[in-house]
């Protein structure tokens, strides 16, 4: 294949990808004003659904805005042969194939970002303030930026580094040794994100003593589950959207619920919540997740490590010599169908999952408070209601209010 069926192809992907987002957007845009399904009457005022029209809108709009935006600006890097003139810049900077690497993507991520920021911006404290979700500080903004790319250029500039290195004594085999590395790193963040990573952003306290911890407490004795780390979490301090979430596992697991959620929710709303929370883990859905993701990751690096010797990589972009940081780059987008496809299936899986968890919840507590947590939830965000099948098939993580709530009431 010459490199120049080759720079088309990938062009082509980038258009057909940018396309068929687009027009799932639509279909799924075309649904906004349906009837709302009879039993989520009760969540939203006529007011209040007028409001989350509105805000279904904006937020389409402003997709359709940025995602043309990147789009443009991506193709325009490649037909300027962009990539070779970062290339350049980075080798007469430094002869160091890892420190080459380290700059070329560090260049076009702090590049791409500074390019994007404004989107960033204008989403919170414009669309997001105006429907008065935003809580964020033009301060705070500005720093989750700048923590952002810190923690973006230590951990995966860390990771790069040192897969280059095993690529340059290993040659073709370095993906077994990338593959450990990866693995040894996922295990490590899942096990210690909330006290490395979340602290940088948020801060955490114990649940303090009272109604809602014994109410809990109470709860994970019955349900025969230890639970000595419950965290509160101020997530008030960039949005007014609620959340609760379980990380790590063995010792280090724990939950965590937004100071949010605990404004919003009853107690045993809260407690629900949570139960569906402890379903996850119960049912090793953190360990089948982390799997998954680590196979996945190992048959990618498999496949990278048969492709990354091909100098048509590399001269497709424009650059004359075979490098692994150009090849890296052409073989994301050429890979990125098949990653579309897991992210798919991936997808299916968390949907299946989230049923699973909140049967869970059911059996363990109880439907009902479960039920209208949700609800309230989903008022509190302004949710879309009447989501259009393809668009919950291709990005919804959760199914959708009405069939959590149908699932729950079957049982
Ligand atoms: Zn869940």
């Amino acid at each position: 294949m010459t490199p120049a069926t080759l720079f088309y192809i990938i062009i082509g992907i980038l258009v057909l990808d940018f396309v068929i987002d687009q027009c799932i957007d639509y279909l799924n845009a075309r649904h906004f004003n349906d009837a709302i399904p009879g039993i989520l009457r009760d969540i939203y005022s006529d007011e209040k659904y007028l409001e989350s029209q509105a805000y279904k809108k904006a937020n389409y709009n402003f997709s359709r805005l940025s995602a043309a935006f990147s789009l443009l600006l991506t193709l325009a890097f490649f037909f300027l042969d962009g990539f070779a003139y970062v290339d350049r810049i980075a080798r007469s900077i430094t002869d160091n194939e890892i420190g080459i690497a380290l700059l070329f993507f560090g260049i076009i991520f702090l590049a791409s970002d500074i390019l994007t920021t404004p989107f960033a911006y204008y989403h919170t404290f414009v669309i997001e303030e105006k429907f008065g979700f935003n809580k964020t500080s033009v301060k705070t903004f500005l720093l989750d930026k700048l923590k952002g790319w810190l923690i973006g250029g230590l951990l995966g500039g860390g990771i790069l580094a040192l897969i280059i290195w095993f690529y340059n004594i290993a040659g073709p085999d370095f993906w077994i040794y990338a593959w450990i590395a990866v693995a040894v790193f996922t295990v490590f963040t899942n096990m210690f994100y909330s006290k490395l990573i979340v602290p940088v952003f948020n801060k955490q306290t114990p649940l303090e003593e009272g109604e809602l911890r014994s109410a809990i407490e109470k709860y994970a004795a019955v349900a025969g589950f230890t639970l000595d780390n419950i965290f509160v979490i101020d997530g008030s301090k960039r949005s007014t959207k609620a959340n609760a979430y379980f990380s790590g596992f063995g010792s280090q697991k724990r939950i965590t619920l937004y100071d949010t959620l605990i404004n919003d929710l009853e107690t045993d709303e809260i407690v629900a919540v949570l139960a569906h929370e402890v379903g996850h883990y119960k049912k090793k859905h953190i360990l089948f997740n982390m799997g998954t993701s680590l196979f996945l990751t190992g048959i990618t690096l498999y496949i990278l490590s048969l492709c990354i010797q091909i100098p048509e990589l590399s001269y497709a972009l424009g650059v004359p010599e075979r490098s692994f940081h150009i090849g890296l780059i052409t073989f994301g987008i050429l890979y990125s169908p098949i990653s579309e496809l897991t992210g798919f299936i991936m997808n299916y899986c968390s949907r299946v999952f989230e049923y699973q968890a909140d049967d869970y919840a059911r059996e363990s507590f109880g439907a009902e408070p479960l039920i209208s947590a949700l609800k309230k939830l989903s008022a509190g965000n302004l949710s879309n209601l009447t989501p259009h099948p393809a668009y919950v098939k291709m990005h919804y993580s959760h199914p959708t209010l009405l069939q959590r709530i149908q699932n729950l009431r079957k049982g």
